[in-house]
């Protein structure tokens, strides 16, 4: 089990088929995931979540930023160095073998270091020669390096400074005196540097020789164990096969060749073969997609009670919301590249940052509506597009940032979910368009008939109940307050409060 931290990072791939062309997939990622949470990257396609988890997994050479799982700096660890397991959407098994070799072929392979033991059972002690090379680079970085005293320090530094000014160019009345300094300055550090290499520096020297004593220390006494690298037993890979297929309720498969399994069965094995690798993190990228819809909903509740049961890290990645919303701790909402809400499922539901999460999150999506808004003593007036004009008292809506309620009018967006359209006498008037009668509830589309402005385009309302009306019929809705969400039209960010927070103590509201 581990936790990770994403720390500015940023990818971008250079394509070599044009001249200097690169696109950047990644920008900016910053994310801290905590021990055994189940994280969600949720996009659209090409929004670079695949790539984000593919750099995790060290598949994906990360551009720029630091990437640690755990206390360890990860960037240039190899992925089979990582102690990740990673679960695709084709589940790339082989197909010549059963379920169970599936399952077993990475502990098969899988090669541990133990100690060699002599006749009567004792460890094996030998030179330990890694500690030998390090020693043996550190002084070769003594020699590089800081082979110099302060004087050549000193006169580095007034080198540059002096080259610094030579770049101002031939005019400059100075540049005679100072190439002429440049040159003596030079020629003095390579004198220096000659005397020291001839008589060596002090300081350095007491380190060079503790250092090699150090050397002749670790040479002559045998200080480490011996190791060899062996398969894991027989028994050992049998039981965590086993015990991988209980959990995922394929023991009864396991002689089965995936040609002779559903999709959701090859993708337990999948699973089973990251199982039985006792990952620190275990990646998911898009496993349910070539699922159809009823065994991707029951392969959801697996994956999570899974996860429940082995509270190991997860990350998953889907472009499906409402795969996000059922599964994630936390959702990470991703477009073009940058994080625009890291939350829980409800939150992002109810309190979105901005249009892009509004519009992504929910179904059928949020609808939008360009408005001017006022606040008039203690209610606020939206104007529509067409003129239409309405009114809420401030009590009844979620608490709007100060600046926008100044008196001033605004152009803002005004989002508002089915759910929370009522068709009324009064307000705006549509045509149905479509009626989508889903049994336990109906979806309507609505829009704006001939005379009225073009904003009004494929409004959804969702009503737990079945309706009478059909297409072509005129309605009118009106928006239930506590369901609207304002943006601000030019940055599209929330101005509406979104939770209280804790800020030195104190609860404060966040915009
Ligand atoms: P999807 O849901 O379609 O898999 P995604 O959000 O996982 O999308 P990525 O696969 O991470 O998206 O890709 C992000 C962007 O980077 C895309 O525009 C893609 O075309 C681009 N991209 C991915 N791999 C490469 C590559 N090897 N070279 C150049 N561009 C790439």
């Amino acid at each position: 089990m581990a936790n990770l931290k994403l720390k500015n990072i940023f990818k971008i791939y250079s394509s070599f088929d044009k001249k200097n062309s690169s696109y950047q997939a990644v920008t900016n990622f910053n994310l801290d995931i905590k021990d055994g949470e189940f994280v969600v990257f949720v996009g659209p396609s090409g929004c670079g979540k695949s790539t984000t988890l593919r750099m995790i997994a060290g598949l994906e050479e990360i551009t720029r930023g630091d990437l640690y799982i755990g206390d360890r700096l990860v960037n240039d660890i190899p992925a089979k160095d990582r102690n990740i397991a990673m679960v695709f959407q084709n589940y790339a098994l082989y197909p010549h073998m059963s379920a169970y070799e599936n399952i077993a072929f990475g502990l098969r392979n899988k090669l541990n270091e133990v100690p060699v033991l002599d006749k009567d059972g004792n460890e094996i002690k030998v030179v330990d020669k890694k500690a030998i090379k390090q020693l043996k680079y550190e002084i070769k970085l003594i020699k590089d390096t800081y082979y110099l005293d302060e004087k050549i320090q000193e006169l580095l530094k007034e080198e540059k400074e002096i080259e610094s000014k030579l770049g101002t160019g031939k005019k400059d009345p100075e540049y005679k005196a100072n190439a002429e300094k440049a040159k003596s300055i030079k020629g003095e550090i390579k004198k220096l540097i000659a005397e020291y290499k001839k008589n060596g520096n002090a300081v350095c020297d007491e380190a060079i020789k503790e250092k090699e004593a150090q050397i002749n220390t670790l040479t002559a006494t045998p200080s480490i164990a011996k190791t060899k690298k062996v398969h894991l037993p027989k028994e050992e890979i049998n039981s965590k096969t086993m015990a991988a297929a209980e959990v995922l309720g394929i023991t009864e498969l396991l002689k089965r060749k995936p040609r002779e399994m559903s999709g959701g069965q090859r993708q337990r094995v999948a699973l089973g073969r990251a199982l039985v690798r006792n990952p620190e993190v275990f990646l998911l990228d898009e496993p349910l997609s070539n699922l159809d819809a009823k065994l991707r909903v029951s392969m959801r509740s697996e994956i999570t009670r899974l996860h429940q049961e082995l509270k190991t890290t997860f990350i998953y990645v889907t472009h499906d919301q409402i795969e996000a919303m059922t599964m994630g701790d936390r959702i990470v909402v991703m477009d073009k590249g940058v994080i625009q809400q890291v939350d829980t499922p409800t939150n992002l539901f109810d309190f979105p940052n901005n249009i892009f999460v509004a519009g992504f999150i929910g179904t059928p999506q949020m609808n939008f509506f360009h408005v001017k808004m006022k606040k008039e003593a203690r209610h606020v007036e939206f104007v529509f597009e067409d003129g239409e004009k309405m009114q809420f008292s401030l009590q009844s809506m979620r608490k709007i940032a100060d600046s926008y309620l100044d008196g001033n009018t605004h152009d803002v967006v005004l989002g508002v979910r089915g759910e929370n359209i009522l068709s009324s006498k009064e307000g705006i008037h549509l045509k149905v368009l479509d009626v989508e009668n889903l049994g336990n509830e109906t979806q309507l589309t609505l829009e704006g008939d001939k005379d009225a402005s073009s904003s009004y385009k494929n409004i959804n309302i969702k009503v737990p109940y079945r309706v009478s009306s059909k297409v072509g019929d005129e309605v009118s809705i009106s928006l239930q307050p506590e369901g609207i969400h304002l943006f601000d039209k030019e940055t599209t960010l929330s101005i509406m409060e979104a939770k209280s927070v804790i800020k030195d103590g104190k609860e404060e509201n966040k915009f």
